[in-house]
C-alpha cells in the first residue's frame, strides 16, 4: 500500500514562516515524484493560504481537529464542513494533546469522526497508550479499547486512518522498539477485522519522534503504512527527507 507523509504543525506557524514551509516543500515536490502521500496538516489560520501555496501540487492539506456539528452556536470551534471549504481532504482526530488538554473522550472522537465522514473528509484517527499504560503492560489493551470506543459504524478506507501514537512517544525523541511498533500495529490490524470495511486496506501510521534518522527503520516495519509527524514536519528538509525514507 502506498504509505503516507502526515505533518501536524499544531499550534506552530505564523504566516511568514508558515507559507515558507509549505512553499519549500511545494517546490520538492514539483522538482520529483512524491515517493509517499503528502499531508500538510497546518493551524487553521494558516489553512487556506497553505492551500494556495501548494495548489497545482499532489501535497493534501488536512485540518488538526473538527467540531461535531456542521455549523452553529460553537465559540472558537471549527466544523469538518468548513475544513472541507478551506480547501481539507483529511482531519487529524483524537490527538493525545486534545485528549488531555480539552477532554476529549472516545465518544465526542466517535461523534467527531462522524462529523468528517458527513463532510466527506478522511479521518485520522489517533490512539495510543500512556508510558504508566506501556509499564502495566496495558497497551495493546488500551488501542482495542480506544478503537472500540471512538469507530462509528459503517467505517473503512479510504475515509479512515489510523494513527498509531504512544503518548510517551510525542515531542519526547524516545521512540518504541521496532518490535513493540510491530506488535501494536498487527495488533490494530486484527482489531479493526468486524469494526471496519475492509480493514486490510486501512493506512496505520506510526507516531512519536520520526526524524529522518530513525524514519527508515519505523516506516519499513510490517503494518507500518506512513507516518504522522509532529515536530520534524516543520522543517521542510526534515519532512522530505522522512517522506523519502519510505523507498
Ligand atoms: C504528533 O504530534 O503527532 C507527533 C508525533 O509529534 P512528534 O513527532 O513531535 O513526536
Amino acid at each position: 500500500m502506498r504509505k503516507l507523509i502526515a505533518g501536524n504543525w499544531k499550534m506552530n506557524g505564523l504566516a511568514a514562516d508558515g507559507l515558507a514551509l509549505a512553499r519549500k516543500l511545494a517546490e520538492c515536490a514539483a522538482a520529483e515524484p512524491l515517493p509517499a502521500d503528502l499531508l500538510l496538516c497546518p493551524p487553521a489560520t494558516l489553512l487556506m493560504a497553505v492551500r494556495d501555496a501548494v495548489a497545482g501540487t499532489p501535497l493534501a492539506l488536512g485540518g488538526q481537529d473538527c467540531h461535531t456539528r456542521p455549523h452553529g452556536a460553537h465559540t472558537g470551534d471549527i466544523s469538518a464542513a468548513m475544513l472541507r471549504d478551506a480547501g481539507c481532504s483529511h482531519v487529524i482526530l483524537g490527538h493525545s494533546e486534545r485528549r488531555t488538554d480539552h477532554h476529549e473522550t472516545d465518544a465526542l472522537i466517535r461523534a467527531k469522526l462522524k462529523a468528517a465522514r458527513e463532510a466527506g473528509l478522511v479521518a485520522i484517527l489517533c490512539i495510543g497508550e500512556t508510558a504508566q499504560q506501556r509499564d502495566a503492560g496495558a497497551a495493546l489493551e488500551v488501542v482495542a479499547r480506544q478503537l472500540s470506543g471512538s469507530l462509528p459504524e459503517g467505517m473503512g478506507a479510504p475515509s479512515l486512518v489510523i494513527a498509531y501514537e504512544p503518548v510517551w512517544a510525542i515531542g519526547t525523541g524516545r521512540t518504541p522498539t521496532p518490535a513493540d511498533v510491530a506488535a501494536v500495529h498487527t495488533h490494530i490490524r486484527a482489531e479493526l477485522k468486524g469494526k471496519v470495511a475492509a480493514p486490510g486496506d486501512i493506512r496505520i501510521l506510526y507516531g512519536g519522534s520520526v526524524k529522518p534518522m530513525n524514519a527508515r527503520a519505523l516506516l519499513h516495519i510490517a503494518n507500518v503504512d506512513g507516518a504522522l509527524v509532529g515536530g520534524a514536519s516543520l522543517n521542510a528538509d526534515d519532512f522530505w527527507a522522512i517522506a523519502q525514507a519510505v523507498v
